[in-house]
């Protein structure tokens, strides 16, 4: 049954026209081709409705789960194609649906070749009827388990059942470059997902703290990084050494406003490395409410430091639902490994939620952090990293 099958792509949330959606279709075929290049023996066929992949040799279930982590496509089948012969059409319709092991059918036949001697709907009753006497289906035409769809053309006849999900959004590379914050935890990575399925191309900024954080912890970044290269293939991460900075921050602001002057130090490093790098955003792992740095109040006293925009894919989600997801892209297990962060080792005491502007402008006039903070950015290391390996960058 696989010797003349291919895959037939449907494009996701493609509402533009005219260069907009060449640029679409191209961008989405570019990352169809990357994300599938081991696959050498497949072709391609690029359609303004469609991208038909034709399998060739290749595994179908293989290929099948790779486009299902593509984005930009909405949802792809199986198509099959079959002489123009009313007799392999009710056979080979009838296997897909044996196949299929459901309850409950629809066959859609489209006419296009204009010569052929039935017009749909008696197709569609002939071969309905053949089903019904072979097998336990039956018939639902308004919620069927399967369609069975037939596009007859001149030359063959194409079949194919239900579409398999994609993830939708756009391909990536057509919404520019987004610098991610990206920690040990379980939000970020998600976060980082989250904008990479939304076509968003990604760097990654880590705030390194040693001797109070470890080694282990750039392993587990560089670990989860290597989990998402997947969507993008390469990610470029910048390691930032925090150490001095957040010494001085603990020394001036306290314990309780300690939080909220590092995050907006964080913030003020990663908006100068997001301008370096041509980012248009940053995005983070934050979750209103999540923890004292992120009730409204203190996002809102914190971003104020960012002229760049700032994207919370998760701001309003439950932590169970980006748990979810973490197990879902396999980041989960990574991020779980027990580490230090630097947000946790000076152990702050009764943080603040609700910070106020006059007591962080005090504390930040008392130490000259600018110097600090142009030294976090001029000594970082970046480092790329790609599904197999990772390398030193500059
Ligand atoms: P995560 O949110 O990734 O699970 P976390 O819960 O330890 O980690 P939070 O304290 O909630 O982190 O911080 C909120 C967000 O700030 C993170 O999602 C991440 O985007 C960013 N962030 C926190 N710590 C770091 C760090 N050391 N380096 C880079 N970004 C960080
Ligand atoms: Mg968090």
């Amino acid at each position: 049954m696989n010797n003349d099958v291919m895959i037939m792509v449907r494009y996701g949330e493609l509402s533009t026209k005219g260069k907009n959606k060449k640029d679409f279709i191209d961008c989405l075929a570019r990352n169809i081709k990357r994300m599938l290049i081991k696959y050498d023996s497949l072709t391609y066929e690029v359609k303004r409705d469609h991208i038909y992949i034709h399998l060739n040799d290749e595994n179908l279930n293989e290929v099948s789960s790779v486009l299902q982590n593509v984005s930009g496509l909405s949802s792809f089948s199986y198509v099959y194609r079959i002489d123009n012969n009313l007799e392999k059409m009710k056979e080979f319709a009838l296997n897909l649906l044996l196949k299929e092991n459901k309850k409950t059918f629809k066959i859609r036949a489209k006419r296009v070749d204009k010569t052929f001697p039935m017009v749909s709907d008696e197709i569609n009753r002939h071969i309905a009827g053949y089903i019904l006497s072979h097998s336990d289906y039956k018939v639902d035409v308004h919620n069927p388990d399967v369609l069975v769809s037939l596009t007859i053309r001149e030359d063959f006849t194409y079949i194919y059942t239900n579409d398999i999900q994609g993830l939708g959004g756009y391909p990536l590379g057509m919404q520019g470059k987004a610098m991610m914050m990206l920690s040990g935890g379980i939000d970020s990575p998600v976060a980082c997902y989250k904008m990479l399925r939304r076509g968003i191309q990604i760097e990654c900024i880590h705030f390194a703290a040693p001797p109070y954080t470890s080694e282990a912890v750039i392993t587990k970044i560089k670990d989860i990084l290597k989990v998402l290269s997947f969507y993008q293939g390469k990610i470029i991460l910048h390691i930032i050494p925090f150490t001095k900075l957040q010494e001085e921050i603990y020394r001036y602001a306290g314990p309780s406003y300690a939080i909220t002057i590092m995050r907006r130090m964080m913030y003020r490093i990663s908006e100068r490395l997001a301008n370096k790098r041509k980012c248009l955003v940053i995005g983070n792992g934050e979750s209103i409410g999540q923890v004292a740095s992120q009730t409204m109040v203190s996002i809102n006293r914190i971003e104020s430091v960012c002229s760049l925009p700032v994207i919370r894919p998760l701001s309003v989600l439950d932590k169970v639902e980006i748990i979810d997801i973490a197990k879902k892209i396999h980041t989960y297990d990574i991020s779980i490994r027990p580490y230090e962060d630097c947000c946790t080792i000076f152990e702050p005491r009764n943080v603040t939620t609700a910070p106020h502007m006059d007591k962080i402008e005090q504390i930040e006039s008392a130490f000259d952090y600018e110097t600090l903070v142009n030294e976090c950015v001029e000594n970082k290391e970046t480092i790329v990293i790609s599904e197999e390996e990772d390398s030193s960058f500059f």
